[in-house]
């Protein structure tokens, strides 16, 4: 398999080209160099799309749950045969560095495997109510899922929502980013090699107005599960609840990290600098709020800014190392946000500029940035920047911790450096937050639910919760004489 200089829809086993014969350029944000087209899909590839699931979504939804998850199984090995393929191709589309792009990918086969081995697992229950009646459930896939993901770990995000939904038997058709659409193509192309039947797996790609809004309103899409913003997760459930279809909502998130004072602070000062500037701070649960106790503000601060003048910016293996941001739109909305800041005063401790490389000029690459002193009612604390952008808060002790970290509309995620045990269960248990670290901060296991609270989503991935998510639950009642 090779990166093609154009590509088709993926619909019922073979390329379909878009009815409106339309392509959009993927752009490389290291140059600005066109690395390949992708079909500018409409509602009438939607149509064909889910027309070709429909055809097929009883046999796949019959098939001997053992055989199915053989099948999605052999799909995540294929992925690790493909990985420098694959890991090239979102390299080159987001410009995520290429060590953390095998790593994410690498990521997409775990979860092909670990459903795949979990799809016999769905059974239903045995209810003992009278002797003359046999009353039972049974856990029906929903027929046609539709998955919509974003750009910023591209085919680790749609793994994360195909996987599940396809284990349990329902056929997928899903809308990548138009930013990184080629991973999703090539990973749908492989599922035929994979065993799934022709149909089982489509991708059609294009923009959110014209692809995604037809996707959601289709009568024949029983589900959508959606990885992105919070306004387009809003309007997707609004159009869901027309239909009163449900829907799985990965949003956005401004998490706090927490630094108390008797955390192991050389380990936290690391792992809360990591934990903002990862994949150049353009993810989900980027701990972009450094929340630090008072009495160890000055030593966190300095050491902060000095780790983050270590992290190198470009194309270097090493981790973290910060690619460019994603897009031209995300990096001009990073720059707004160092004006914002520069215009309320705000006090730079690192960064705050685009990258001064000479050799990166042609890309969209900015400096990892710190800003100190910083109150938490400021815009750079409550808005969601998507770059690798952290803010430090002060703080005095354990209440106004959780008060501060609490107080923001997002619910994504929360971490807790300390070494009192006490503190830390008692604090997790008091954020709101769908996901707590302790003592570490990053990407939470795959076997863990996942999810937001408030403003962060809806339902969870992840773990056997993603499994519930994508079934139907239906009861039957048996007379027995
Ligand atoms: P986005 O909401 O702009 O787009 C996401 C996807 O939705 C894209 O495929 C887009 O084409 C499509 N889309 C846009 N408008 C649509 C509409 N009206 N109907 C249907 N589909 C539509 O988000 P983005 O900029 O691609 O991604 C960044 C956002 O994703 C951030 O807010 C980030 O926090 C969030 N995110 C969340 C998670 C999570 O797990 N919670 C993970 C990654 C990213």
């Amino acid at each position: 398999m090779e990166l093609k200089a154009r590509y088709a829809h993926f619909v019922g086993g073979a390329w379909m080209e878009p009815e409106g014969g339309r392509y959009i350029d993927s752009l490389n944000p290291h140059d600005g160099t066109c690395v390949t087209q992708i079909a500018a899909g409409s509602a009438a590839d939607v149509e064909r799309a889910v027309a070709a699931a429909v055809r097929v979504r009883r046999e796949w939804g019959e098939m001997r749950p053992f055989e199915r998850g053989r099948r999605l199984t052999r799909l995540g090995r294929l992925i690790r045969d493909h990985l420098d393929v694959l890991a090239h191709a979102e390299s080159l589309e987001i410009g995520m560095p290429p060590a953390l792009a095998r790593a994410t990918i690498t990521g997409a086969a775990d979860y092909f495997e670990y459903y795949g081995g979990l799809a016999p697992s769905v059974q239903g229950e045995q209810i003992p109510i009278l002797a003359d009646q046999h009353v039972y459930t049974r856990h029906e896939p929903l027929g046609v899922v539709g998955v919509v993901t974003p750009w910023n770990a591209p085919l680790n995000q749609a793994a994360r929502d195909c996987a599940p939904a396809l284990a349990v038997g329902n056929c997928v058709l899903h809308k990548p980013s138009e930013i990184s659409s080629v991973t999703a193509l090539m990973v749908a192309e492989l599922a035929i090699e994979a065993g799934l039947p022709a149909g089982v797996y489509n991708v059609v790609t294009g923009y959110g107005r014209e692809v995604g809004i037809p996707l959601v309103e289709h009568p024949d899409v029983a589900k959508i599960a959606f990885t992105g913003s919070v306004p387009t997760g809003i309007d997707i459930a609004v159009r869901a609840a027309k239909k009163i279809m449900p829907v799985t909502l990965e949003l956005g998130g401004k998490s706090p990290d927490i630094i108390f004072a008797d955390a192991d602070l050389p380990v936290a000062v690391r792992g809360a600098a990591a934990g903002f500037v990862l994949n150049t701070g353009q993810i989900c649960f980027a701990g972009s709020r450094v929340l630090v106790q008072r009495a160890v503000y000055d030593a966190v601060a300095e050491g902060m800014a000095a780790a983050l003048g270590k992290i190198p910016v470009g194309r270097d293996e090493s981790f973290p190392c910060l690619g460019p941001l994603a897009s031209q739109a995300q990096y001009d909305k990073v720059l707004g946000y160092f004006d914002v800041a520069r215009d309320a005063g705000m006090r730079l401790l690192a960064g705050g500029a685009r990258s001064a490389d000479p050799e990166l000029a042609q890309g969209l690459y900015v400096q990892p940035t710190l800003y100190g002193e910083v109150d938490n009612g400021m815009r750079l604390a409550r808005e969601e920047i998507f770059g690798p952008v952290g803010v430090l808060i002060p703080f005095e002790d354990e209440e106004e911790a959780i008060a501060i970290a609490n107080d923001t509309d997002y619910g994504l995620v929360a971490g807790v450096w300390t070494r009192d045990l006490g503190r830390a269960h008692r604090v997790a248990a008091r954020l709101e937050a769908g996901q707590v670290f302790v003592n570490h901060y990053g990407i939470s296991p795959m076997e863990a639910p996942f999810g937001g609270y408030k403003k962060s989503g809806i339902g969870r991935e992840k773990g056997m919760a993603a499994l519930k998510h994508n079934t139907r639950i239906k009861s039957v009642t048996m007379k027995l004489d």
